[in-house]
């Protein structure tokens, strides 16, 4: 099957007893057992539930991979990815991860001993010469929060071979529709289903998917063990929303250039990083191994904070909110939003500068996305 096909088709089988063509939400924590020591293959919510297994499934084949496992969020995914890891082992990560993921391993995973060397991956060299022998992972993001760095997954992928260590790859801005890591050497593909999968800011959720059946094991238990599961609801939502993905990919990609275009001709921008631009710094890379460059672009201010929070509070339609990957168009500024608690030298040597806005551009008509922008530009 073709991937828009997978996507409409895989995991969601009409309800065998009525015929209904969506599958009923099996809402329920238990399961009746035939007999004592058998089961219908269900015996309890957090370890299996038939909505969750289809969301699965379909999960799975979108990324190519043999196993997906789902859990309640992005950062519960990630969560389970890293406790496979002992006290002493070390990850290499991207640097400009998400917050929530820097906040993850810097603040809880390393109080129990595991260690994390932070490189820019868009320079697979540097990942190189990060690893050491106790090196267990190297986790990258793809494109990443917020600055965009495009990182060459199949460069990274044969050292991560060379050393024989895991390759863990955060696709959630890209999408399967855009970008398959497993086909570029990944071991372990993550996305916050949260974003643009599910699509439409209904749910918070995140989803692991591996060929191997020892991290499949590895991940089961960790999600019946520690419980972080999505509810049956949140997975129909999630496989509603999925059906229409590769429509929207294309959307998002289509409307995002046409905006990227817009603002690198504003006389108020310094500067504009979408990886479907010539002038983004990876773009060579992002064409080769993404079929469509998605909806997220970050573009600096020339006038700073004050301009930053005037724009943000000037746009009408465009939504001031924290999230991204959904229908509607969203702006966020760093230095006064996400990033408010990072101190101030800090968040500059992260490049996370005072003017820096990032949009993520939703399915709306273009023209009502740019005019909005263009009126709330004329205040900044
Ligand atoms: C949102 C996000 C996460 C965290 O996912 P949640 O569903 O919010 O827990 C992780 N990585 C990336 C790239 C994200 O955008």
């Amino acid at each position: 099957m073709k991937f828009d096909t997978r996507c409409v088709r895989v995991g969601s089988r009409p309800d065998p007893t009525t015929g209904a063509i969506v599958p009923p939400i099996y809402q329920t924590a238990t399961y009746t057992l035939p007999e004592v020591g058998t089961s219908k293959g269900f015996d309890y919510t957090r370890s299996s539930n038939p909505t969750r297994a289809m969301l699965e499934e379909n999960l799975a084949a979108l990324d190519g991979g043999r196993h997906a496992v789902c859990f309640a969020s992005g950062m519960s995914s990630v969560d389970a990815v890293l406790r496979k890891f002992d006290p002493g082992d070390h990850i290499v990560s991207s640097d400009d991860v998400y917050g929530g993921v820097s906040r993850l391993f810097n603040r809880i995973l390393s109080r129990y001993g595991l260690e994390f060397t932070y490189v820019d991956s868009s320079k697979p060299e540097n990942v190189r010469e990060a690893v050491r022998p106790n090196t267990k992972m190297i986790w990258v993001e793809t494109p990443t929060n917020p600055l965009l760095k495009v990182t060459d997954l199949a460069a990274v992928s044969a050292i991560a071979k060379e050393k024989g260590v895991l390759f863990g790859v955060d696709s959630t801005f890209a999408t399967p529709a855009l970008l398959r890591p497993f086909e570029l050497g990944a071991d372990i593909v993550m996305h916050s289903t949260t974003k643009y999968l599910s699509g439409h800011n209904q749910i918070i959720g995140g989803v692991v998917i591996v060929q191997s059946d020892e991290l499949r094991d590895h991940l089961r238990f960790i999600q019946k063990s520690v419980g972080a599961v999505p509810s049956p609801f949140d997975c129909w939502l999630t496989m509603l929303g999925i059906k229409t993905l590769p429509i929207r990919m294309e959307r998002h990609s289509e409307n995002a250039m046409k905006v990227a275009r817009f603002l690198e001709e504003h006389d108020k921008v310094a500067w504009v990083r979408y990886p479907g631009l010539k002038s983004h710094p990876q773009h060579e890379v992002a064409a080769k191994q993404m079929s469509g460059f998605s909806g997220m672009i970050t573009f600096e201010l020339k006038g700073g904070i004050p301009s930053g929070k005037t724009l943000l509070n000037s746009c009408r339609m465009i939504s001031l909110a924290e999230s991204l990957g959904a229908v509607e168009t969203m702006i966020t500024h760093p230095a006064t939003m996400t990033h408010a608690e990072v101190p101030v030298a800090e968040r500059h040597a992260r490049g996370l500068t005072d003017g820096l806005v990032r949009l993520s551009v939703g399915i709306e008509d273009v023209s009502d996305i740019l005019a909005d922008l263009e009126q709330a530009l004329d205040k900044a």
